[in-house]
């Protein structure tokens, strides 16, 4: 995997950071120039910041911390006629973050929206193969893929929020406001953490957390890009609001089968010869038999 970074751009307008989706969301065209801000110091992110190979798959399973975590049953939380709003602030962030749980759902009867806050169209700067006004139709596509390989497509109405790639950030009262005219009151709201560690996510996290909080909704929050720079038992992550989904090996299966739907993602661009922006550790890294949410009770 390439080296990637979400440090501080020189410009501090949010409008210019090219921050892009790179499955999990990172870019790989990231600014270099530290000369602004401290490195490994971010403005929105602040030291949750995504480079390198980040933590290992090996540690993740090995910590006793995400066996103790208390159990999430779908079947007994969820009320089967309940819709279930997932949040996706890029293509495929569904499938990594809760293709377990969305199986889960189907099968429980939830009906389920998806909301891709963008296409997602930023992954891949200055490439032939995939510029910005393919992936714009690719990776819904990709998605959709995904959602027929988890069994989950029918049950699932998707809705594109079309907001620029990398600059959700800024966009926030726009999606505060699209956000009111999808959201119904018993709706269960699913998110990235609030500081999961990509811009895009934790600005997605954030928007929904406060709707959810002002509307008295529940709200999950999926750890997806934290599992790349969080340790375990690291004291910026919520553990004591965290609860673990477990997949049976089938659903891992169909989780994976899911995940290699996004060609964009998973494959060297010929173009400019960059590494695939989903690298096999961060694959294997989030495909667990377990999803983490962080969730509280009458926020
Ligand atoms: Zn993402």
């Amino acid at each position: 995997m390439a080296t990637v970074t979400n440090s501080m751009s020189k410009n501090p307008a949010w409008s210019d950071l090219t921050f892009s989706d790179n499955g999990t969301g990172i870019s790989t065209n990231a600014v270099t120039d530290h000369t602004a801000a401290p490195e490994h110091h971010h403005p929105i992110v602040g030291d949750r910041v995504i480079e390198g190979d980040g933590t290992s798959q090996n540690a993740w399973q090995n910590w006793q911390g995400l066996q103790d975590l208390p159990r999430l049953h779908i079947a007994q939380d969820f009320l089967p006629h309940q819709r279930v709003c997932v949040f996706a602030p890029h293509p495929d962030d569904e499938i990594l973050g809760c293709g377990g749980m969305l199986q889960q759902l189907a099968a429980n009867g939830n009906p389920i929206v998806l909301v891709h806050v963008t296409n997602g169209t930023q992954s891949h700067p200055n490439s032939q193969i995939y510029p910005p006004h393919t992936l714009d139709i690719i990776r819904p596509q990709e998605s959709l893929a995904a959602l027929d390989i988890l069994g989950v497509a029918i049950q699932t109405t998707t809705v594109s929020l079309d907001l620029p790639d990398g600059d959700v950030f800024a966009q926030q009262a726009q999606f505060n406001e699209k956000l009111a005219a999808i959201i119904q009151p018993d709706d269960i709201l699913v998110t990235p953490f609030i500081h999961d560690g990509h811009p895009d996510h934790e600005a997605t996290g954030q928007v929904v957390a406060a709707f959810a909080k002002q509307h008295n909704l529940a709200c999950y929050q999926a750890l997806i890009w934290a599992w790349h720079w969080a340790k375990p038992d690291d004291s910026r992550i919520p553990w004591h609001s965290a609860i673990r989904l477990d997949l049976t090996a089938e659903q891992l299966q169909r989780k994976t089968q899911a995940i290699a739907c996004f060609t964009s993602q998973i494959t060297v661009d010929e173009s400019t010869g960059n590494s695939p922006i989903l690298s096999a550790q961060t694959i294997a890294r989030i495909s667990q038999i377990w999803e983490v949410y962080l969730y509280e009770p009458h926020l």
